[in-house]
Order: structure tokens, then C-alpha cells, then sequence
């Protein structure tokens, strides 16, 4: 497997050029790009600086996080929040745009969700509709996509508030997607969420080739509902039962990239040189353990 940085780990404490050089220097094989901290990056240098950073260097960038979708997002005739539906197509599009230059080839989408606070406002359709809508938009965005040589990783999100919760239910979308750069993104976290869900083997019929993104992490014990992306934390201890998530991968032959992702405070409060320092030897000695390095 290999060692990818997610920067959300150091959204609040650094930016896109100093993650670039403390990740080289790590040891990461990979960073994942946020959309915001792009936009920031591309104020005062160019996408050709970023190229040329990639290609001097042995870190090579992954996915890009993320789309945010929903379901009237690229639906004619639906009442929608058009300022919503312009910053995702600005989002989507700026990550097939540089990542065709810098030779990233992934872009994270994630179904619908209520972002605010976690289970505060339960989703609530049929898992019909849900399919309809879910796959209508991935078909559009995959045709786009593929012009850019751009994958699209779904990453459903266990929350109340989500459409997907499930790999199970991802799984299912992406199989009557049925578009070669189309596949699934797998959060430990965003699974968990599911009624603490811990029993990772429900990944195991998911075609392998077809695992485009992996995030890692743990994450504090806390109820359901109250749990939030800030709670999650490093590999090194909490409740998810990291040995049966990296193992599962693992055993399903698994060898790509695995992606530190945490947005937690309490780190961002740190140098950004400490975060990721941290971030590296946590994630190997998990990797290290439980997955194959
Ligand atoms: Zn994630």
C-alpha cells in the first residue's frame, strides 16, 4: 500500500506549498488536494509551478476532495440552490483542469449530504430515487471526466444525513453506473458513522479494481450524533477497528494508496512540520501492522 497525505489533516495550520514540501519530506507517496486550498495556491503561483513540483519530486498527487453532489445537481427543470450548482461544477471542473496537467487522476464525489452537522437533519428519499438521482449524476460527470482521463471516487458517508451510507449502497450505484471511471472511495470514519459500524468485510465484494481511494483514520468514542469530523483522529488509537479495515483490504489484495484524512482541531493548533510528521508515522506503523507496505 502506499502513504498518501489527505490535506484536510492541516487545513487550519497550512497551505497547499508548505504541505508539498513536509510531505516530500516525510516520506508520503501521495498528497490528496483540497479544492480550497488549490484556490489559495493558485493566487500567487500556476498550475505550471505545481506541474513542475510533481515532476521534480517523488510525491505524485492523488485525488482531489472533493465534489459535493445532490441530487438536483445537472438536473433540468428542478428547483435547486443555482449558486450551489455553480461552485460544484467549479469544483468538478477544476479538478479535471489541473489534475490533467499535474497528472492526478481522481477526483472524490461525494452523494448528498448534509454537511452543517452530522445526523442533525436526517436524509430521507427511497433508495430508488436515491439510485436515479445517484447515477444520472455520475453518468454526466463521468462523460466529462473521461475527456480529462479523470476517475471518480464515491465516497459514501454512513451520517443520517447522507443519501449513501453504505459501501454496500455505493457498491450498488457505481455497479449500475457501469462506467470504467467510475468506482468507490472507502472512509473508515464516514463508515463507522453508520451506527458505529466496524465489521469492515462488506468491502470484500466490491471488485477490486474498482477501490479507486482509500481514507484512514480513527476517531474518538463518542455516541452517534454527536460523533463529527472533528472527532476523528491519527491511526494510533481509538474505537475504529483499524485492523479489520486495513486487514480486509489487505486481504482482498489491496496494494494502492491509503490516505490520511482528519479534521481535528486540536492538530491544526499545531505546526504544520509536527501534524505531518505524526500523520506519516502513525498511518505506517498501521499500515505497517495490519496492511502490507
Ligand atoms: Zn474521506
Amino acid at each position: 500500500m502506499k502513504l498518501s497525505f489527505n490535506e484536510a489533516t492541516t487545513r487550519e495550520c497550512s497551505n497547499l506549498e508548505t504541505d508539498l514540501e513536509l510531505c516530500e519530506k516525510a516520506g508520503f507517496d501521495f498528497i490528496e488536494i483540497r479544492f480550497d486550498m488549490l484556490r489559495e495556491y493558485l493566487k500567487k503561483h500556476t498550475v505550471r509551478e505545481l506541474k513542475e513540483f510533481f515532476d521534480t519530486h517523488r510525491i505524485k498527487p492523488h485525488a482531489f476532495n472533493a465534489v459535493y453532489v445532490f441530487d438536483s445537481f445537472l438536473a433540468e427543470g428542478r428547483e435547486k440552490d443555482d449558486a450551489r450548482e455553480k461552485q460544484t461544477m467549479d469544483d468538478f471542473m477544476l479538478g479535471c483542469e489541473v489534475g490533467q496537467e499535474i497528472g492526478s487522476q481522481y477526483l472524490v464525489v461525494v452523494p448528498d449530504l448534509f454537511r452543517e452537522a452530522p445526523n442533525a437533519r436526517p436524509y430521507i428519499n427511497t433508495r430508488e430515487n436515491i439510485n436515479i438521482d445517484t447515477v444520472r449524476i455520475l453518468e454526466a460527470l463521468s462523460d466529462i471526466a473521461a475527456d480529462y482521463g479523470m476517475n471518480l471516487g464515491l465516497e459514501p458517508v454512513g451520517s443520517l444525513g447522507c443519501s449513501v451510507k453504505t459501501i454496500e449502497h455505493a457498491w450498488e450505484i457505481v455497479r449500475m453506473t457501469n462506467r470504467e471511471n467510475v468506482g468507490l472511495t472507502a472512509d473508515c470514519f464516514n463508515l463507522y458513522l453508520y451506527a458505529k459500524h466496524n465489521d469492515f468485510s462488506d468491502m470484500k465484494p466490491v471488485d477490486l479494481d474498482k477501490i479507486f481511494i482509500v481514507h484512514v483514520n480513527n476517531a474518538d468514542d463518542k455516541p452517534i450524533g454527536v460523533l463529527s469530523n472533528a472527532d476523528r483522529r491519527f491511526c494510533d488509537s481509538g474505537v475504529i477497528d483499524l485492523e479489520n479495515y486495513i486487514g480486509t483490504l489487505r486481504d482482498m489484495g489491496y496494494d494502492g494508496m491509503i490516505s490520511v484524512e482528519v479534521f481535528r482541531p486540536e492538530y491544526w493548533a499545531q505546526p504544520a512540520e509536527k501534524v505531518i510528521s505524526e500523520a506519516y508515522r502513525t498511518t505506517r506503523d498501521a499500515v505497517a501492522r495490519y496492511g502490507r507496505l
